[in-house]
């Protein structure tokens, strides 16, 4: 089966090609991302493989429906990025990679705030110039520390039991408890309360209307002044310009990033010969107390390796009209 690779690094094609072995697809492999611009590529190819950044708006479904396509493999596990509805209107279906590896994106998670608390970053810097001062290198113990994990599936959970592990207080908010964090010693609160008494706030719940912008100006003021935000789920769960009025009134102490509302259009790429534009994402990179990784929580041996033979699996589950157990649906968004 023809199958159009979107928005493909060096890494994708090498995991891709070396699981294609027992499949045996005519992979096509485009560096572009997929918008209604570039969906004319795949003309002819029954099924498309996508990541976090395609647009697979109305205008792209149905222009990938006209050139024959009827099936979506995302490899990735967030869907926000597909209308799920203009999909089943064109008789496309889509499936994803559920969970490719959810320590990969909690570990990460734990690297970012590990770094920021005791100014890893700083550190490096200061010893390969010889400047061994310490002063202003100065963290916090997380042994006794408060943290808030918004959305226990998979992910947060795992990052719940890694801090109980550290001997935090782990209190979580989501709209269904998890039993293993509860057994885990995990408390389930309000979000109002988890943002009130939070030293750490983690997010790990998708990107939905009702997620879109959870920390704005509004919830900011209901936390604790130099609370530390880690974000490893999607860009838009934050409103980035009233965390930037957060950090620069001390109200913030610290924010790290793996994922940015607009990245679309920076990440995954190299930008550093070119000016960037995005005024809110360069006045971020200007604070001390902001880290920024650009979405690569997922990227471990293992997750790329998962991603890789679930994706075959599910291209499998469509090329003999098998259900697909991972199948997104308009309802599910
Ligand atoms: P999951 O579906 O297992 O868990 C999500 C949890 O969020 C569920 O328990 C759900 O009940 C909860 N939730 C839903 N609505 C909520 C709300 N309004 N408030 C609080 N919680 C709510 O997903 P997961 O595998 O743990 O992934 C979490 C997120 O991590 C994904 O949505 C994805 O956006 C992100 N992610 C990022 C990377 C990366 O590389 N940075 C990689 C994989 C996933």
């Amino acid at each position: 089966m023809k199958v159009t690779v979107f928005s493909t690094k060096p890494y994708d094609e090498q995991f891709l090609r070396r699981h294609n072995q027992a499949s045996n697809h005519e992979l096509v492999f485009i560096e572009n991302r997929l918008t209604s611009e570039t969906a004319a590529l795949a003309e002819g190819s029954p099924a498309i493989c996508a990541f976090v950044n395609d647009e697979l708006n109305a205008r792209t479904l149905a222009k990938l429906a006209a050139g024959g396509t009827r099936f979506v493999a995302l490899r990735c596990a967030g869907f926000n990025n597909v209308d799920l509805a203009a999909a089943e209107a064109h008789c496309i279906q889509v499936a994803r990679v559920p969970a490719y590896s959810p320590h990969a994106v909690a570990e990460h998670a734990v690297a970012l705030l590990l770094c920021l608390n005791r100014h890893v970053h700083k550190a490096y810097n200061r010893v390969r110039e010889g400047n061994f001062s310490i002063d202003g290198l100065m963290g916090e113990d997380l042994h006794g520390k408060t943290v808030g994990v918004v959305g226990t599936g998979t992910i947060g959970a795992i990052f719940a039991g890694i801090m109980r592990g550290f001997g935090c207080e782990v209190l979580a908010y989501d709209v269904v408890e998890n039993p293993d964090c509860l057994k885990a010693g995990v408390r389930y609160v309000s979000q109002e309360e988890l943002f009130s008494r939070s030293n750490v706030i983690s997010l790990h719940c998708p990107l939905m209307p009702q997620t879109h912008h959870l920390i704005d100006g509004h919830t900011l003021a209901g936390m604790r002044d130099g609370v530390f935000i880690i974000n490893t789920s999607r860009g838009a769960l934050i409103d980035t310009e009233a965390a930037t009025a957060a950090i620069k009134s001390g109200r913030i102490g610290g924010l790290a990033l793996d994922v940015y509302e607009e990245e679309s259009e920076l990440f995954f790429d190299d930008h550093s010969d070119h000016v960037i534009q995005d005024d809110v994402f360069m006045r971020l990179t200007t604070f001390p107390n902001v880290l920024i990784t650009g979405h690569q929580a997922f990227f471990t041996n293992e997750a790329m390796t998962h991603i890789s033979m679930t994706t075959f699996s599910n291209l499998a589950d469509f090329e003999n009209g098998r259900d697909c157990p991972n199948l997104v649906k308009a309802k599910a968004n």
